[in-house]
């Protein structure tokens, strides 16, 4: 079998690789930590950073095709490799993803409406921000994730506080939107331009990491999930892309649709996909990248997933102890994913607990079962 690579070790890389096993590929991670999630189970491991043209011509060299699990990823590596070897998403569409602001410009581009925004790279922007836009949320244009690099701000005093704080470095100011509730949807593209989406996952966020994610009929206004996947084909097909992307969104308490931002990779609410779909997201990234039939999952059971964060393994104290996991496999439909993580921490993705059923009543009551079991607030 042919070799496919993945730049990023982590959780989203260990299952692209267990999808692409599946599917009779061997699977090669460029990841500088030993005992990555990705790494351990792979068959190739190129053990560098991200940047080192050594391991980017070892990894080109082991594969027939690459693709990334990690948005970080510098984007001039993709195009580096792509000069070798077929590479999806490509480094144009990951640099935009890359930065707030050229994101938040091609959604303008595109007609999706965003969050009202102002982009800070010095202090006469930081002067010139309009008071609509308090009170707001400092963002730094690039590297945050789970909420990180996020500051609120409420007045003007803080928005320069907040920028001290956050280095100075390149920020956008978003308007602090009233949310009704949170929605991401994830599509896949492929060269020829076909695009597949999964159905539109309803998110919950807690201290700004997702918590859960709930997928079943009526989880949305049908008009809405409707102009979610529209809104999500639209930026997809603007920046050409060919892979795996989630679009996330705010809706408001009003009704209205806005866009948030974009994963140029699986994203954590399409984990789902693995138990309640006939297609993960995982196996639809291999598709994209080898040129395989992209064909419209179907889903068969009503979902919901509950995250697994560290926060768990610490409900006894400081010394990390994973759940006693019988009592949660004992229900009915539940699907436990653990990610291999040598080390738990507080607020880190350890895993994820798939609850599937016939109903969507079933799923959330389980789900809720679950929830108390391990200790997570009810949703
Ligand atoms: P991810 O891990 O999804 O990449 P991130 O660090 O990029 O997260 P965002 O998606 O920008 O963070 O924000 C995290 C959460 O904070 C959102 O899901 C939402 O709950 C809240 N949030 C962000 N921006 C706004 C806003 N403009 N108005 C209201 N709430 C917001
Ligand atoms: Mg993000
Ligand atoms: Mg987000």
């Amino acid at each position: 079998g042919a070799t496919l690579g993945v730049l990023g070790g982590g959780q989203l890389g260990r299952m692209f690789a267990h999808a692409a096993q599946a599917m009779g590929y061997f699977t090669a991670v460029l990841d500088q930590d030993a005992t990555s999630p990705a790494g351990l189970v792979s068959h190739h491991h190129v053990r560098t950073g991200y940047e080192d043209a050594q391991g980017l011509a070892e990894l080109a060299q082991l594969c027939a095709a690459v693709t990334t699990e990690f948005e970080n990823v510098p984007a001039g590596s993709l195009n580096k490799l792509a000069e070798r070897l077929p590479v999806s998403p490509a480094g144009s569409a990951v640099a935009i993803a890359q930065d707030r602001a050229a994101e938040k410009a091609h959604f303008v581009k595109c007609g999706v409406p965003c969050a009202p925004y102002a982009v800070i790279e010095t202090a006469e922007q930081l002067a010139a921000v309009n008071d609509a836009l308090l009170p707001g949320i400092l963002k730094t244009a690039r590297m945050g994730y789970d909420g990180k690099g996020q500051i609120r701000v409420k007045t003007r005093d803080e928005l320069v506080a907040g920028w001290n704080e956050l280095g100075q470095v390149a920020c956008v100011l978003e308007k602090m939107l009233p949310l009704a509730h949170e929605c991401s949807v994830i599509v896949a593209r492929g060269r020829d331009g076909t695009i597949v989406h999964l159905p539109v996952q309803r998110n919950l966020h807690r201290d700004g990491i997702l918590a859960v994610t709930e997928v079943y009929e009526g989880n949305l206004p049908a008009a809405q999930a409707e102009q979610a996947v529209a809104a999500a084909k639209s930026v997809a097909i603007g920046l050409d892309y060919v892979g795996v992307l989630c679009v996330e969104f705010f809706v408001l308490e009003n009704g209205q649709l806005v866009v948030n931002e974009i994963a140029p990779r699986p994203h954590n609410s399409g984990h789902y996909s693995q138990n309640a779909l006939d297609m993960s997201q995982f196996e639809l990234q291999v598709r994209c990248m080898t040129n395989l039939p992209l064909v419209q999952p179907r889903q068969h059971s009503a979902t919901v997933m509950l995250n697994l964060l560290g926060d768990l393994w610490f409900k006894d104290g400081d010394t990390a102890q994973a759940p006693a996991w019988d009592q949660i496999l004992a229900l009915p439909g539940a699907h436990l994913h653990l990610y291999g993580k040598v080390d738990a921490k507080r607020a880190r993705k350890m895993g994820h607990l798939n609850i599937t059923a016939a109903t969507a009543e079933q799923a959330r009551a389980t789900a809720l079962k679950a929830a108390e079991i391990l200790g997570i607030a009810a949703f």
